[in-house]
């Protein structure tokens, strides 16, 4: 058998019905029906053609409308995602695909299509690449979210792509698909595509943490099963309704990430697996965090309390480490949160369609995670501008926003008409507090210039330089104009004491 025959993947054609128990919500009747519809359109579109691997083309597009279907968006986005490539790789047209699927799919799938073209081509192009998909996708957040899924179907199958492109594609992933997959809170969706892509983008050192993963004898999964079930007895005991107890073992990018700060002493890296504790309510939380450290010593400055300080992306937990022992060995760190924060810690952005449907407490929880969304309400809520917030913005989060780059290539996301100064309170209060001009993409300007989407800014910073009441006046966040607010005020005290000495 030839060499690269005897890499082909076996393969079965699915059927639609499996996308059904994989949904989040159970599919209505004209979910399903569509779902089917799409299935069978894009089995068609794309019969006779081979991906690398060996398989039938459409094995792709049904991947990707199942990562969706798992990432819990709904009948529309999962068909979406079967029809992904259709536009791009088959004969279909735009007119075909819209008569048979309507107005919405189509946006979906042509902005999908349209993402294509960005193309990772190194460090110094990289701003470039991920302006171009914020603004591709500004329009409707769930092209972005497809566009990861058939990433991450790509990134699982990247043996089969010619050597000399793999590295590349497994580095625009790392660079511009997990940061983007973050930015939307969607860790599962993040540490995937990180893990695949890594052996790829940086082969020794993927090596490297093999080999110390190898070595490091921890916790055997012997005694985790025994510590697992002592804790679920002494909580089940005390009365804690336990949702669900299970490890994760930390991905392996997310590591090495870490070690780089440890000086790669994995020694003095504790959450290598950790145990998650999924309780019913906040409260619970509390209590078993007690129970645990009861029940074992914890280790000092370890404890971490996310769930009163989340983490800047809205990341909430308990976390605590704890000696399960009496030795080096026997440390393990333990997460507990309620099964929302769980969602919204694997899930994101993701996680508002897959509670939608269960409570209302969908729009609650993004308002929390997204402030921007806040910001966004009070700015369009102004009078003969009514907005139904989110029943208007229905899922085009992005629509009012724009993104705005630093020179590094970090997303800064601001309302539209946003200045420098609220570019600059973004970044860090003293930033804003002594900006005294602005760089938008290399060209001197003002600080009242109103920013474009894709505009890359940087703050000119003088240590004399303060907040006046005239930015008040063209600021657009509240968070600027919070801290102006309060330099002014803290100000005007001292002007008031001089003013009233001159009577
Ligand atoms: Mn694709």
């Amino acid at each position: 058998m030839p060499e690269d025959e005897k890499k082909l993947k076996p393969y079965k054609i699915p059927a639609p019905e499996e996308i059904f128990s994989l949904m989040s919500h159970k599919p209505s009747a004209d979910d399903k029906k569509l779902i089917i519809q799409a299935f069978e359109f894009a089995k068609k579109a794309h019969e006779g053609q081979l991906r690398k691997s060996g398989e039938p083309y459409f094995i792709h597009a049904y991947e990707a409308g199942k990562n969706l279907a798992k990432l819990g968006m709904d009948a529309k986005t999962i068909s979406a995602g079967f029809l992904h490539d259709v536009l791009e790789d088959t004969e279909i047209s735009r007119a075909i695909l819209e008569k048979e699927f309507g107005k919405e799919i189509v946006l979906l799938v042509e902005g999908v299509t349209k993402l294509g073209t960005v193309k990772y081509k190194g460090k110094e192009r990289h701003v470039e690449s991920l302006r171009k998909f914020f603004m591709a996708v500004s329009y409707d957040i769930r092209v972005l979210i497809i566009k990861l899924a058939d990433r991450l179907h790509n990134i699982q199958t990247l043996e089969y792509v010619r050597e000399d492109k793999r590295k590349r594609i497994a580095l625009e992933t790392i660079e511009i698909h997990a940061p983007l997959a973050n930015r939307l809170g969607m860790g599962k969706l993040k540490g995937e595509l990180e893990d695949f892509a890594f052996p790829y983008a940086y082969p020794n050192e993927y090596k490297q943490i093999e080999e110390l993963l190898r070595h490091k004898t921890g916790i055997s999964q012997n005694y985790l099963d025994t510590i697992h079930k002592k804790l679920k007895k002494e909580l089940s005991i005390q009365g804690i309704k336990i949702i669900t107890t299970d490890y994760r073992i930390k991905h392996k990018y997310s590591l090495w990430k870490k070690l780089q700060y440890y000086k790669m002493d994995i020694d003095k890296i504790y959450d290598i697996v950790a145990l998650r504790v999924i309780v019913p309510t906040v409260e619970d939380c509390y209590r078993a965090l007690g129970i645990i450290h009861t029940l074992w010593k914890p280790l000092p400055n370890r404890i971490k309390d996310y769930i009163a300080l989340p983490k800047p992306n809205g990341y909430k937990s308990i976390h605590t480490t704890v000696f399960t022992a009496n030795n080096k060995d026997s440390i393990v760190e333990i997460q507990i949160r309620t099964e929302e924060m769980h969602m919204e810690a694997e899930y994101g952005v993701a996680s508002h369609f897959l509670y939608k449907e269960k409570h209302e407490i969908g729009k609650k929880k993004l308002n929390e995670k997204f402030i921007w969304i806040d910001d966004l309400k009070e700015y369009k809520n102004t009078p003969g501008q009514p907005i139904k917030f989110i029943d208007d913005l229905k899922m085009d989060f992005f629509q009012y926003r724009i993104f705005i780059f630093t020179p590094g290539g970090d997303v800064v996301d601001l309302p539209e008409d946003s200045t420098p100064v609220d570019f600059a309170y973004a970044i860090h209060s003293d930033v804003g507090d002594h900006a005294s001009g602005a760089k938008i993409n290399g060209k001197f300007s003002s600080l009242d210039t109103k920013l474009s989407n894709g505009d890359i800014v940087e703050v000119i910073i003088k240590k004399e330089s303060h907040p006046t009441s005239k930015w008040m006046d063209f600021t657009k966040t509240t968070l600027a104009k919070k801290h102006i607010k309060q330099y002014l005020q803290e100000h005007s005290l001292v002007s008031r004491f001089f003013g009233r000495s001159k009577f």
